[in-house]
């Protein structure tokens, strides 16, 4: 698949652009027009710019409001195309995006519109210049890709194709599968960008929302397969407008979008390889059918088996290992050669490192997944542009694979075993007791803050190379803002990530005060908070309100009331089941929730969100 990317995406200037296309290792670029114009560069130092970074110019973008005018208005846009085919001709460009009329369209007549269309495609027959021509979703008159092909064949000119753009079909909810009818020759070119699914006017959902591929909502794996199979070979390239990408560092967003094609590459093999009629006929393997565009394929991954383990980093751990003693974890010993601890309840592993860690405040720092094969999952990461983790590790101690996630939470792919123990923990505690572990418990799930202009990358990150599900997103109030939460999961619930993007406040004020948590289930929640509170856990203090709202929304038995109020637990029910909770305070920007999911309730109380944003913050503005 021939990869690019239209200059509108990134941040910066022209030649920024450029080389971070070329760093990130696009195949070409669609020049947007403003980019050029506001350059200093000239046409032909463009042109020798992109043959040096090994970038194909391959679309030139946008002409608009071109058909279906009156005679005036034709004879001054045909000035306007030669204009610009003379200009990409010293640019060395052979491909011209014209869409649909959303201004200057008086006249609502498919004959018109054609001979237009046929004089445009006859001058750029003269530059030889290839007209590809794209229905807006918001055109005038033409709106509907269907529409535009159906133009393009009253035309039949060799100089004139259509332009497939994902957004222009996928918003207007046209069907995808009559793509696979268009005559490929006549598909000039093919435009890929993903959205969240939003209720507004497509213009501005077009112009401030779009995102790269799997940061959104819209089946494009079932949109490019439909493209694959009607036999296209050009480029696809993406074009995403997108507020947050557009002031973003140039060459991280380039990486981003390279990371959307190479994964939309393999999710469209894969919707290729579920729908053919060849697998559903079951002619075995090996006859698959082969289609002129090759997809590439990454290593093959299972959604992670669960948390292996969690790790916070601190100078001055003391506060930590207070918490974790009180919440009822052992402390298995420290690694025989490295500044780190292991604490232990049940399958929950947390790790404090005090390398590296002078003067840092507690923080979560890294995160282990249970995967197959650790070597595979990496080469998977990698390929997706991952950036490597390096660890410094003795001869005969555990290697792990570890990848950076876009937050720069450290991300090991460690080897999951059936049992849900972990070998590297032998590195730990040699010629310490072991106390037989009291409680049964498991990483539950845990929440990372995202700064917000890497929220849409670290939802691709985590979907692309650990095979999590993104699901619909909830917005949480909180006193200092609005919190985006975006849960990642597998299937079975084994791993839960909650992504949340902080209200601006919030991320600007001291790190600390940006706040992440590790939550860990036990059977038993009431037991393990009586224990906690005998050991002299500091609880986050619930406010009586909220009990008084609770009992008012779930009629509960008072004495179990009583019991949540006295222990400061929260709960919520739906119907699959129910869930207690309860938080630790905070140390550094980290701390710590225990739950218990009664019957199959598959939630993180979400009600009770806004009751722990409002505690957190009060408390932190009373210090
Ligand atoms: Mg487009
Ligand atoms: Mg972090």
């Amino acid at each position: 698949m021939r990869t690019g990317i239209a200059t509108v995406c990134l941040s910066g200037t022209l030649k920024e652009k450029m080389q971070a296309c070329a760093i990130a290792g696009f195949d070409g670029i669609e020049i947007f027009e403003q980019d050029l114009v506001t350059s200093p560069h000239s046409p032909e130092d463009v042109r020798k710019m992109a043959a040096d970074l090994g970038l194909g110019l391959d679309l030139y973008q946008p002409f608009r409001d071109f058909d279906g005018v009156t005679p005036d208005l034709l004879k001054a846009n045909l000035r306007r195309a030669d204009a610009k085919f003379k200009l990409m001709s010293r640019l060395g460009m052979d491909t011209i995006l014209v869409c649909s009329n959303v201004a200057t369209a008086t006249i609502d007549d498919d004959e018109l519109r054609a001979s237009q269309l046929a004089e445009l495609a006859g001058l750029a027959g003269d530059h030889g210049v290839k007209v590809a021509y794209e229905a807006l979703a918001w055109g005038k008159y033409v709106n509907d890709y269907e529409h535009a092909y159906r133009l393009v064949e009253m035309v039949d000119h060799p100089n004139l194709g259509t332009c497939l753009d994902s957004f222009h079909i996928l918003s207007r909810d046209w069907d995808t599968a009559p793509i696979e009818d268009i005559n490929a020759e006549k598909i000039f070119f093919v435009q890929v960008a993903d959205a969240p699914k939003l209720s507004m006017d497509v213009l501005s959902w077009s112009r401030h929302y779009r995102v790269f591929p799997g940061e959104g909502q819209f089946e494009l794996a079932k949109f490019m397969g439909h493209v694959v199979r009607a036999g296209y070979t050009g480029p696809v390239s993406l074009e995403v407008f997108n507020d947050v990408f557009r002031q973003s560092d140039t060459e991280r967003t380039a990486v981003d979008a390279m990371r959307s094609l190479i994964w939309l590459e393999e999710q469209s093999a894969k919707w290729l390889a579920s729908t053919s009629t060849d697998a559903a006929a079951g002619n075995g393997s090996g006859s698959r059918r082969r289609y002129p565009m090759e997809l590439a394929t990454l290593p093959k991954v299972n959604e992670p088996a669960g948390f292996n383990f969690a790790e916070v980093k601190a100078d001055d751990t003391a506060q930590l290992e207070k918490l974790l003693g009180q919440l009822g974890f052992g402390f298995e010993g420290r690694h025989r050669t490295k500044d780190v601890q292991l604490w232990t309840m049940g399958q929950a592993r947390v790790i404090i490192n005090e390398q590296a860690a002078s003067h840092s405040e507690p923080a979560i720092a890294a995160l282990g997944f249970d995967v197959d094969s650790p070597v595979i999952a990496s080469a998977r990461a990698q390929q997706l542009k991952a950036p490597v983790v390096a660890r410094k590790v003795q001869a005969d101690e555990e290697v792990f694979q570890g990848i950076s996630a876009p937050d720069s939470t450290e991300i090991f792919l460690c080897q999951g075993s059936p049992d849900g123990t972990a070998a590297w923990t032998h590195e730990f505690g040699e010629g310490l007791e072991r106390s037989a572990a009291p409680q049964n418990a498991v990483i539950d799930h845990v929440n990372l803050a995202q700064p917000w202009q890497h929220f849409d990358e670290a939802v691709l990150f985590y979907t692309s190379a650990l095979a999590l599900e993104p699901q619909p997103f909830a917005e949480v109030p909180s006193p200092s803002g609005l919190v985006r939460s975006q849960v990642m999961e597998t299937s079975n619930g084994a791993v839960r990530l909650v992504l949340n993007l902080a209200p601006a406040q919030q991320a600007q004020a001291a790190r600390k005060t940006y706040q992440e948590h590790i939550a860990f289930a036990v059977d038993d929640l009431v037991a393990t908070a009586r224990d906690a509170r005998d050991r002299g856990l500091e609880f986050l203090q619930i406010p009586a309100n909220y009990y008084e709202d609770l009992d008012a929304r779930f009629d509960l038995e008072p004495g179990f009331l009583a019991t949540l109020k006295e222990l400061n637990l929260l709960y919520d029910r739906d119907a699959n089941g129910e869930f207690l909770h309860f938080y630790t305070a905070t140390v550094g920007s980290v701390f710590f929730e225990m739950v218990e999911r009664r019957g199959n309730y598959d939630g993180y109380g979400a009600p009770n969100a806004p009751v722990r944003h409002a505690v957190q913050y009060d408390s932190l503005h009373r210090v």
